[in-house]
Order: structure tokens, then sequence, then C-alpha cells
């Protein structure tokens, strides 16, 4: 080892740094996780929706709570849009704590070591390596690495530490998960206005026997408004407030996401992964299949590099480079996610929504809609709905450029 207590130090234990434990020890590396709680999975905040991509990259079934095929998507004035086919599945919703303690229960039974309670207070770059200071428990331990991976999510200490960036786009979401909610077995709600998620959108999602009621928001269309405000908005909305008043609330947080990235996902023998790097969806929040993606893109070549010790930044550039198609895909889906929602106003959304409601642009969205790549639905919606041409003019030149 030439004096170094691991291959790889990855930092956060959460679906991400799991899955990429797991790829990197399976490959032949010593590699050590830190996560900073006591516990895998706590406190978790997510809607718990997992493509089936993603599933089946860790397979971890036993932590699926129900199956979605289809959404009701309501306009705010109460236009309603309705998707998708029972025969189709479109995504999981799992418990998130079992689903992020198997991802790190796989990478340790491939050989990688977990510390809790741990995190990194200081790291240094060296000719051959990392020198890494880490607080465990009150104590202070210096190793040695050939290489730190930062998996430590959307505020990731490793990001800051090393300046490798800046987010691109922040959201802010609030969740709250309820019992006595009569939904549509098999469908998620969508819910759209500047009451309720000003551009973007408030969710019913099933969890099999609950319901998790949630909103995103851009930060800076809230106006003083807190997520809890919006939230409140949605519940005791006039359209639908029947369908909220036999709730109770079990559980309730808030939390952010990160999508997209200025700066490096690399840096001296730093890469950094997942939320950390700023890769869920601009439509969805979704970071767990880009995370994995990312993992796989990245881990094999990892592996070759960090055995030969040849991590030089030319190297982890070439290595990473792949990265960026999907960080190119991303902002195309945001320049989308914007003409159709986010830069519309609640009259611009009913009328798109009254467009989206012919059966005619429901079977194109069934037929060309997935969850996991939005920008193809964006694209044939410009082009072979006429109403939504005069936005194409607008669109053809932010895609091109984006
Ligand atoms: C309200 C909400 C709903 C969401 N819904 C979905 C959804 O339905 N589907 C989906 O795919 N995504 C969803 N997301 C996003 C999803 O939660 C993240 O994309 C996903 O958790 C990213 O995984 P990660 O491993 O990169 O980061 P995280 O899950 O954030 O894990 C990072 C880990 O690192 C640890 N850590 C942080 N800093 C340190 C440190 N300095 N030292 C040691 N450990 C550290 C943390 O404790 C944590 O365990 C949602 C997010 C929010 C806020």
């Amino acid at each position: 080892m030439h004096g170094h207590d691991y291959d790889v130090i990855i930092v956060g234990a959460g679906p991400v740094g799991g899955y990429l434990g797991h790829q990197l020890s399976a490959g032949g590396l010593r590699v050590l996780i830190l996560e900073e709680h006591k516990e895998i999975g706590k406190p978790f905040q997510c809607a718990g929706l997992v493509t089936p991509s993603a599933m089946n990259r860790v397979n971890l079934h036993s932590s699926i709570l129900t199956d979605v095929w289809g959404a009701r998507i309501h306009s705010p004035k109460g236009v309603e849009v309705n998707i998708g086919d029972p025969e189709i599945l479109r995504t999981h919703v799992v418990c998130r704590k079992l689903f992020d303690e198997g991802c790190v229960r796989q990478a340790i039974e491939s050989g990688a070591t977990l510390w809790l309670g741990s995190k990194p207070i200081d790291a240094i770059h060296e000719e051959n390596g990392m020198r890494v200071t880490i607080e465990r428990e009150g104590k202070n331990v210096e190793l040695r690495t050939r290489l730190l991976c930062g998996a430590d999510g959307v505020h990731s200490w490793t990001r800051r530490y090393f300046k490798m960036g800046r987010v691109r786009e922040f959201m802010v979401g609030f969740q709250v998960e309820v019992s006595g909610y009569e939904g549509i077995s098999g469908r998620l709600e969508m819910f759209s206005g500047e009451d309720i998620a000003p551009g973007l959108f408030a969710w019913v999602i099933p969890n099999g026997k609950a319901h998790r009621i949630g909103v995103w928001a851009q930060p800076e269309r809230l106006d003083g408004r807190s997520c809890e405000d919006l939230y409140d908005n949605l519940v005791n909305h006039p359209l639908w407030k029947d369908r909220f008043k036999d709730t109770h609330q079990t559980g309730r947080f808030k939390g952010s996401l990160a999508c997209g990235m200025h700066g490096n996902i690399f840096k001296d023998r730093v890469v950094i992964f997942g939320d950390a790097a700023g890769l869920c969806k601009p439509t969805t929040g979704g970071g767990i299949t880009p995370g994995f993606d990312q993992v796989d893109m990245l881990a094999p070549h990892l592996v070759t590099a960090t055995l030969r010790n040849d991590l030089s930044a030319t190297h982890l550039k070439k290595i990473c480079k792949p990265v960026e198609k999907v960080r190119k895909e991303h902002q195309r889906a945001r320049i989308l996610r914007d003409l159709f929602v986010s830069s519309c106003d609640d009259d611009e959304l009913d009328t798109t929504f009254e467009i989206f409601a012919r059966s005619e642009v429901v079977s194109l969205i069934n037929e060309v809609g997935d969850i996991e790549k939005p920008v193809p639905l964006g694209i044939r919606l410009l082009k072979d709905i006429p109403e939504f041409r005069r936005m194409a003019i607008r669109a053809t030149w932010a895609l091109l450029t984006g």
C-alpha cells in the first residue's frame, strides 16, 4: 500500500456513497466510507421514488412500498390531466431508510469499511495521495488515501472545502407523511400554481398504507413565504381541500436539492458524486438515478486509475468527461421545464393544461413520456402540437445554446 491506509475514502453513506463504495470495493479497492450520523438513512429527505432502472442495479426490491404507473396532474384552476397505463410501471416508491441501508450493506459485503459518527475536518493534497483528518467520536484520526470521493449530499463539505464550484440551481422542498388521504391506487398526483408551488409542483405520492404530500419551490419565487405556507395553501385550496380534510400527519421534513454545477466535479485527487455534484434532475428533483448513472460511468475507470495510482488532473478530466453529457441533458430538460412550467403564470399554465388534457396529447405523453428522459417528450410536444409551436421559436435557440 506504500503508506496509504485506504485506496479511497468516500465522504457520505447515502445511496450514492453506498453504491459507489460497492462498485469500487468490488473492483478491488480498499474503501472507507465516512458517515457523520450514527445511523444510515436518517434523517431522510425524499419522496421515495426510485426508477426501475436504479432499482435493478441494486436489486433492493424488498424496500419497495408500492408501485406507480400513472399520474393525475392539476392546473392552478383545476384542469385535470390523467396520464399513464396500468400495464406500464413508471416508478417504485421505497422506504428510503431500507433502501439506503441496503446500498451501504452491499458496499460492506464487497469489502468496504464503514465509520459511523465520522466526518472529515481537513484534507491536504500530497504528491502521491491525500492526507485526511477525520473527527471520529470526539477524536481526530489522520489517514492517507489515494483518492477522496465526496458523496456528501446537497451541502457537500467536499465541494465547499475544495472550492469546486457553485450549484447552478437550488430547489427547496417540504414534505409531510399523512394517513387518511383517499388517493387512487397506482397513481401519484401533482398540483401547480403560484400559491402552491411557484415555478415547480406539489405532489401526493402513495407509499403503501399512507401518502407523502410535498411541495417544491424555487427559493427566489417564495417572496417571503415558507414552504409550510405553500403546503397550507395546498391542503386548504378551495378546489382540493375535501381530499385533505381527513388526513393526519405522521411525519414532516424539509430539504433542498442541487441541480447543475458551475465548475468541475474533480480537483486534484478529489471527485464529487450525486447531490454533491448537483446531479438532481431539474424536472422531478430525482437524484438517485443520475447519481447511480454517474457511478456507473466513472467507477470502472477510477478503479483502474487508482490501482495504477494514475490520478493526475489530466487523467481525472478524461475519466469525468462523460458526466458532461448528463449535465448538458439536464440543462436541456431545465430549458423545457422553464418553457412549459417554471416561467409560466397561472393563466398560461391553465392554457397549457387544457392542451395537455386533449386525448391526442395524452396519447403522446403516454407514448413518449419517460420520468428518466423528459427531453424527447418536450421536443415532440413543441414539434407536434400546433399551439406549442410558438414556444418552439424561443426554445430552439435556448436548446441549441443551452
Ligand atoms: C423533499 C425531497 C424529496 C425528494 N424526492 C426524491 C425522489 O422521490 N426520488 C429521488 O431519486 N430523489 C429525491 N430527492 C433527492 C434525493 O433525496 C437525493 O438526490 C439523494 O438522496 C442523493 O443521494 P446522495 O447519496 O448523493 O446524497 P444524500 O442522500 O444526501 O446522502 C449524503 C450522505 O452524506 C452524509 N454526510 C453529509 N455531509 C457529511 C460529512 N461532512 N461527513 C460525513 N458524512 C456526511 C449525510 O449524512 C448523508 O447520509 C428528494 C429530495 C428532497 C429534499
